[in-house]
């Protein structure tokens, strides 16, 4: 009985794998399509001031809205169009759009309009006519290139070598921010921070999830340290650190007190409709005594 059962989940489990396989090429056929029919959206999630909580940037988050399958995070179809090449496309569309969308933001709570952050996959900086697609795409729209940031993880910036670095200079001369995604979960190797022209470091998460900002656990004494030494290496480079996957309000006293500029995360806005962070800029921008009108 037991050993049946056992051969029989066996079977059971080849078919879904097989399914599995299935379905991920044809999610990957229907991604040129889906393109053109305008199924993927971005969410923006905001990038806030740890000093005031001000937002200072919005990072663009792509979305598939799937006609069968409904809304679909970029998990379950970013690393297939990686690996097939369609991220070109894609990430093209993503960031024409997110340029377009932020070249209409306000000034918010600060004197400068918050700059939008958009994923780069590796293939997109091996692509030729990536800067010449991204200067094409600032003079449309009229976004001036220190408001546009494009995030790299560490793991791509070990990757790209010769062409690629040139590209991304070209870039950086020009003002565009680049910032290292996903900070502390690549190789250890950091001679890309010598020979990249790199604007901002950006924690992963997983550092920020062991602070709990009690000094008896020792656990949390440990990821403290670590985010300390993180953020003195960033300044000591003139580089800006955010923290990402900032869930609590002991997460971001932490992280103040620590000295790291700028934090994204659930305690400071979930990623969410254009127009919600739209809202957010004018709210603070009429909140804010220093763009008030009212005499001093
Ligand atoms: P990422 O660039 O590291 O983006 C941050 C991810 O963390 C987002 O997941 C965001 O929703 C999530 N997040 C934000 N705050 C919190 C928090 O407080 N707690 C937790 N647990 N998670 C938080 P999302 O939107 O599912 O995106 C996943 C990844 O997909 C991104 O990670 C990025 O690597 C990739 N991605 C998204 N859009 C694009 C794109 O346009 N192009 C490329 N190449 N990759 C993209
Ligand atoms: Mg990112
Ligand atoms: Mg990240
Ligand atoms: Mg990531």
């Amino acid at each position: 009985w037991a050993k049946g059962a056992g051969g029989a989940r066996w079977e059971l489990f080849d078919v879904d794998r097989n399914r599995q396989e299935l379905a991920r090429y044809a999610l990957t056929a229907a991604i040129p399509a889906a393109l053109e029919r305008g199924e993927f959206y971005l969410d923006y999630q905001p990038l806030t001031a740890l000093c005031d909580g001000t937002v200072i940037g919005a990072e663009a988050l792509v979305r598939w809205r799937h006609p069968e399958l409904g809304e679909l995070r970029p998990d379950r179809f970013i690393g297939l169009a990686e690996e097939t090449g369609l991220i070109v496309p894609l990430g093209g569309w993503v960031l024409a759009d997110a340029a377009r969308e932020a070249g209409g933001w306000p000034p918010g709570g600060r004197a400068r309009a918050p700059f939008v952050s958009v994923n780069l996959a590796v293939r997109q900086v091996h692509a030729p006519g990536l800067v010449r697609q991204v200067r094409d795409l600032l003079e449309r729209t009229g976004l001036p290139p220190e408001r546009l940031q494009l995030e790299i993880t560490e793991s791509a910036m070990m990757s790209t070598t010769g062409e690629p670095v040139h590209a991304l200079r070209t870039l950086a001369e020009a003002g565009v921010r680049i910032a290292i995604d996903d900070f502390g979960t690549g190789y250890s190797n950091l001679a890309y921070l010598r020979d990249l022209p790199v604007t901002e470091l950006k924690i992963a998460g997983n550092f920020v999830a062991g602070l709990r900002g009690c000094p008896t656990d020792p656990a949390s004494r440990t990821d403290e340290r670590i985010l300390a030494s993180l953020v003195s290496l960033a300044h000591a480079l003139d580089l800006t650190v955010t923290a990402e996957g900032v869930e609590t309000a002991a997460q971001a006293e932490r992280l103040r007190a620590i000295g790291c500029d700028a934090a994204q995360g659930w305690h400071f806005g979930r990623p969410g409709p254009a127009g919600q962070l739209l809202d957010r800029l004018c709210h603070e921008r009429t909140a804010t005594p220093t763009v008030s009108t009212a005499p001093h």
